[in-house]
């Protein structure tokens, strides 16, 4: 939860804005709040128009001294050391200002440092190719080789859920890359982001490379939409916004990191106690606040019994409370709306004849994991992403069955399957319509250097460093005559 305000508040946490290299205040702040407690964690400054203008001035400048990949590399290196130094502090700003359970934020910090180590790697090795040209008459007698070209300044925008790695999954490549960058972080958690651009000037970045700044998002926005100077928008976020920046600027690269509703489909061969363990860890992790949580489970229906027999027990055992604990599964929702509505999409599946086999309820402030039997496919918790602690479980009759129903919403992220038969897992990896099947895994497994992103509305780009690199930058053919 923010709030925007001029007054001077009492605060846990102060950090600035950075543009051009300098830290910088604006006279306005926006408070930052915990999701858990509404206490105030800390507030930064307000921007607008004009410091985002600033922000693109600093960019751009920086990119007329080009940094040299060896160069760009040591920062990236020295930013991940930096990262797993201060693993403690960092996970606790996650913790504090997303809600996230601190066993998570941990898993979130340590993950950062692994995506600016891989984009150290590929700072190391970004190359062209040599082009074959004697493979046709036209290119007898000439040499010809790419190199890999910088796009131009970055624009990146970050949701509140993952914080700090979502950021780190735009910054660090757009440096591996020789990219500037200006990042606007979600308003709700600049706090983790702000502190990640302390550790890089820390490391050694140059001004202008980085500038961050925080406020409303439609005045940042129109500006990154409208300076020709961006050459690229990177976008993680809800669906709608995404899209819509995608048409609002036609001439710019705009790459989108979107929302999906995650299927997973277990077989009856399937090991179901390991199935049913992994599943209740992943579709309540941070409340089921990641794109990837799992929510729509479909079992075989010989084993469907047998399965629900597992999976039930595990999720009752999930532990709710304060995300400061270290022993906390599950804390609060980003905002008490959120709550509400999740709380409204299960009463409107219940209306419709879902059954609650688990939660349902509050337990104080906050939504117990949540399980529903028999909700319609028609009902919202079946074809929107839900992005709270809540998932369904039906059975399915045949793997054709089962597969249409996971392709049966307009998102495609990550899928997975459970089997133990190699066919109807290599099936499923062809038949799935999403970026990403895992097999024998939740579809909520991420390693940072794995090419993740969606298909159909969820998005139209990969990130992981090394496929990020690739966006950000442009190739360019050079042609010698012998
Ligand atoms: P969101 O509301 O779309 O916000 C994302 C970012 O966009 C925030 O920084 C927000 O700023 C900014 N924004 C909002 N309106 C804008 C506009 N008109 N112009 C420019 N920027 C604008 O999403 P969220 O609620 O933070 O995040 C949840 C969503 O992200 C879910 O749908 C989830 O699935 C998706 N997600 C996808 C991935 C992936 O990799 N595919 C990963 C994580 C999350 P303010 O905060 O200031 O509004």
């Amino acid at each position: 939860m923010s709030h925007y305000t001029a007054s001077v508040a009492t605060t846990a946490a102060e950090r600035k804005l950075l543009i051009g290299g300098e830290w910088v205040e604006t006279g306005g702040w926006i408070e930052v709040r915990s999701p858990y407690d509404d206490g105030i964690v800390g507030r930064v400054p307000h921007a607008g128009r004009d410091e985002t203008r600033r922000a693109v001035d600093a960019a751009e400048a920086a990119m007329r001294e080009p940094l040299p990949a060896h160069g760009r590399a040591v920062v990236l290196d020295r930013v991940a050391a930096l990262l797993a130094q201060k693993e403690d502090e960092v996970a606790r700003t996650i913790s504090a200002e997303a809600g996230k359970p601190m066993k998570a934020a941990r898993v979130e910090a340590s993950r950062a440092a692994s995506t600016f180590t891989m984009a150290a790697v590929e700072a190391r090795k970004l190359a062209g190719d040599v082009v074959p040209m004697d493979a046709s008459p036209a290119g007898v007698g000439k040499l010809a080789f790419t190199v890999r070209r910088p796009i131009g300044v970055v624009a990146a925008i970050s949701p509140f859920n993952f914080p700090l790695n979502l950021v780190a999954h735009k910054v660090a490549p757009a440096l591996a890359a020789g990219c500037a960058v200006v990042l606007k972080p979600a308003s709700q958690t600049p706090l983790s982001a702000l502190l990640l651009a302390e550790l890089e000037t820390e490391a050694g970045l140059p001004p202008g490379w980085l500038n961050v700044l925080c406020g409303p998002a439609r005045e940042i926005g129109d500006v990154l939409v409208e300076d020709e100077r961006v050459r690229m928008i990177s976008f993680t976020g809800s669906v709608e916004v995404g899209w819509s920046l995608r048409e609002r600027a036609p001439r710019k690269k705009v790459t989108l990191e979107l929302g999906n509703a995650t299927p997973v489909i277990v077989a009856a061969d399937a090991d179901l106690d390991d199935a049913a363990s992994r599943l209740a860890a992943n579709a309540f992790s941070f409340a089921g606040q990641s794109c990837i949580s799992v929510q729509r489970i479909y079992v075989e229906r010989p084993a469907y019994d047998a399965f629900v027999d597992r999976f039930l027990p595990p999720v009752e055992a999930l532990k709710l409370g304060d995300p400061a604990d270290e022993d906390t599964d599950v804390g609060p929702l980003i905002s008490t709306a959120d709550r509400d509505r999740v709380i409204s999409w299960i009463a409107e599946a219940r209306a419709e004849g879902a059954e609650v086999l688990a939660g349902g309820t509050l337990e104080g402030e906050l939504l117990r994991p949540t399980v529903l039997a028999n909700a319609p496919p028609g009902a919202k918790v079946s074809r929107e992403e839900v992005f709270g602690p809540l998932c369904t479980v039906s059975p399915y009759e045949t793997l054709d069955d089962a597969i249409a129903l996971a392709n049966g919403t307009r998102f495609g992220l990550q899928a997975g399957i459970f089997t133990n038969d190699l066919h109807a897992a290599l099936r499923a990896a062809h038949e799935l319509e999403f970026g990403g099947v895992t097999v024998n895994e939740a579809p909520t497994f991420r390693a940072d250097q794995m090419p993740y992103g969606g298909m159909k509305d969820s998005g139209n780009t990969r990130e992981g460093p090394a496929y990020a690199v690739r966006e950000m930058t442009e190739e360019r053919v050079v042609v010698l005559q012998l």
